[in-house]
């Protein structure tokens, strides 16, 4: 496969063909899904982890298909999004997400992920803030979490479309900071409420100084933009203590909870672990 003939369509190594066919069963399974039922969500809470409050659920999809068994979000988000699916599965979702906060207590929040896909057309946006709208529940107790990669290809277009949601009162989370190109130029741009640190900064806080010291600043940069933080992928008491003596209050990781389904939360409610 070394000598690719001009024009040829096709042209890749054994690794990469493999990879191509799953993905490409993985969107025939997709168009064929039932979304309604082969998709779930989990829900992850947030907390604060000075006072031991639990603030929030972050929804995290779930695929059960029956001819692929159990799928990925990390697998077939990305699939999900270049077939245009993405639209369709983020409103089941979506729905499935405002029905579950019925059953929670008043003041608890939900964090949920958009794709760029979601946002890229004025009447996508607009269907999801009508969902919003048509639920009735208080707009300040949505947060929509997206990641910088995607919003790159346009950002007029993405700042518009945050604009207009965050104009319902839902809070807009800058999911995985740190971890691209440019952050800080997104953060002049974007209208975000909150930035989540990303998993890859926790990980090494305890054994490496740097990383401490980048949540550190990241921290401080909240303070001076008059953002909330959230570390994510908590899962050591020593990371909780480490970063918890360098100001961050809100975290999540499976140090808390790993993502459950929502019948486990009132009993995680009901009685939430000391830590
Ligand atoms: P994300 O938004 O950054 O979500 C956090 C991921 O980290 C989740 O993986 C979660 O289960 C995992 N996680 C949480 N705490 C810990 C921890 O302490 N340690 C470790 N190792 N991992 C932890 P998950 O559920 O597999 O989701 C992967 C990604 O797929 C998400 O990353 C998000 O980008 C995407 N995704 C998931 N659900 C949705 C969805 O409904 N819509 C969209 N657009 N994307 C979604
Ligand atoms: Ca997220
Ligand atoms: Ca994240
Ligand atoms: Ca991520």
């Amino acid at each position: 496969a070394k000598s690719c003939r001009r024009g040829a369509a096709v042209c890749f190594a054994p690794e990469h063909e493999a990879v191509l066919r799953r993905d490409a069963a993985i969107e025939q399974a997709l168009r064929r899904a039932d979304l309604a039922v082969e998709f779930r969500l989990l829900y992850q809470p947030i907390v604060d982890a000075v006072s031991g409050r639990v603030e929030a659920y972050e929804a995290l999809a779930r695929w059960q298909s029956p001819t692929l068994g159990f799928v990925s979000p990390a697998e077939f988000i990305p699939v999900a999004e270049r077939s245009r699916l993405i639209r369709d599965l983020s409103r089941v979702l979506l729905g499935q997400a405002l029905d579950t906060m019925r059953d929670w207590p008043a003041e608890r929040r939900l964090s949920f992920n958009l794709s760029a896909h979601d946002i890229a057309a004025p009447e996508s946006v607009d269907h999801l803030a009508a969902m919003v709208v048509a639920s009735g529940i208080d707009p300040r107790r949505i947060v929509f979490e997206v990641t910088e990669s995607g919003l790159m290809r346009d950002l007029g277009d993405a700042t518009r479309a945050l604009t207009s949601l965050r104009a319902l009162g839902v809070g807009i989370a800058l999911d995985d900071f740190g971890t691209g190109y440019s952050s800080l130029s997104y953060l002049q741009r974007l209208p975000v409420d909150r930035l989540k640190i990303d998993r890859s900064f926790v990980i090494r806080c305890a054994e490496d100084e740097t990383s401490l010291n980048i949540v550190r600043s990241i921290l401080d940069l909240c303070r001076h933009l008059t953002l909330d933080c959230v570390v994510e992928g908590v899962e050591t008491a020593d990371q909780l203590l480490l970063l918890r003596s360098v100001g961050c209050r809100a975290m999540q990781g499976y140090l808390f909870h790993k993502p459950m389904p929502a019948a486990a939360i009132p009993a995680f409610e009901a009685a939430p672990p000391l830590w």
